[in-house]
């Protein structure tokens, strides 16, 4: 790596340690104590590889589960349903998310959508409602829907993780490795044109990119086929709104994109 590309490397940490310095203030937390847990999965985080054609995720430690596993059929193939994936998920423990939970949060929406967006994982109204994007994140996410013109009942909301973890902290590499797999189901069910991935967690989970989220927004990216466009996470919005204009070009170029397209043939 050069001297530009590891300087880069640096002030993209900084830029994300200060994000997270700040939303933990932001929480009361001034004083972080270091687990075993938090060593082994803190920044700098390695890109996370999604498999290349299966819809399940070989690489997670819960594709070691039959259950987890639908017939490996290429992602555009898949025929399965949003129920089959949420059966599977069932009243889930395959990660220790579980015992902090009220209520498993599936995705929600238009299960017809052509545009996905997708969070990290679910906070306290989320965990006491049962849907993703409900509190504060989750309003300021329905303007930024209704801005480009859409409605929430266009459009389809998931996360990566799909259980509260414990005082809204990150969740950890194992932990997201364990539920991706079933996002990446859900999105071979809905077969969306767009996924707009927010925040970090999102955007290292779709795609193999080392950059965070400041560097890499704003561009269009490729999740086996499916155009992805990363933008900030609306918790961060809140908590610094200078970075809602960015927001707002990303979505325009999403909504842009959108209007371009073809309508669709194939309504199943
Ligand atoms: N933040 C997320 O990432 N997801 C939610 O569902 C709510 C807040």
């Amino acid at each position: 790596m050069n001297a530009d590309a590891t300087a880069n490397e640096l002030l993209d940490l900084l830029e994300e340690s200060r994000e997270y310095t700040k939303y933990f203030a932001e929480l009361g937390i001034d004083t972080i104590a270091l687990s075993n847990d938090l060593v082994t999965s803190e920044p700098p985080q390695p890109a996370l590889r999604p498999p290349a054609v299966t819809v399940s995720d070989p690489a997670s430690p819960g594709s070691l589960f039959g259950e987890l596993a639908p017939p490996q059929t290429t992602f555009a193939q898949s025929t399965e349903r949003l129920e089959d994936v949420w059966r599977d998920i069932g009243d889930c423990t395959r990660c220790g998310l579980c015992e902090g939970r009220t209520q498993v949060v599936n995705t929600y929406g238009n299960q017809k959508a052509r545009l996905m967006f997708v969070g990290e994982a679910p906070g306290a109204d989320e965990d006491a409602q049962g849907r993703p994007f409900v509190g504060r994140a989750g309003q300021l996410l329905t303007k930024i829907i209704e801005a480009i013109g859409m409605k929430r009942e266009d459009v389809i909301i998931g996360n990566v993780n799909r259980c509260r973890p414990p005082g809204n902290r990150q969740p950890t590499l194992e932990e997201a490795a364990i539920c991706r797999p079933f996002l990446f189901r859900e999105i071979a069910a809905v077969k969306p044109d767009v996924i707009v991935v927010m925040g970090n967690t999102a955007l290292r989970n779709l795609l193999e990119v080392r950059e965070g989220i400041t560097r890499v927004r704003g561009k269009f990216q490729d999740f086996r086929g499916i155009k992805v466009m990363p933008t900030f996470h609306p918790a961060y919005l809140l908590r610094d709104p200078s970075k809602k204009r960015e927001t707002w070009e990303d979505l325009k170029k999403v909504r842009d994109y959108l209007d371009n397209l073809p309508p669709r043939t194939h309504e199943s």
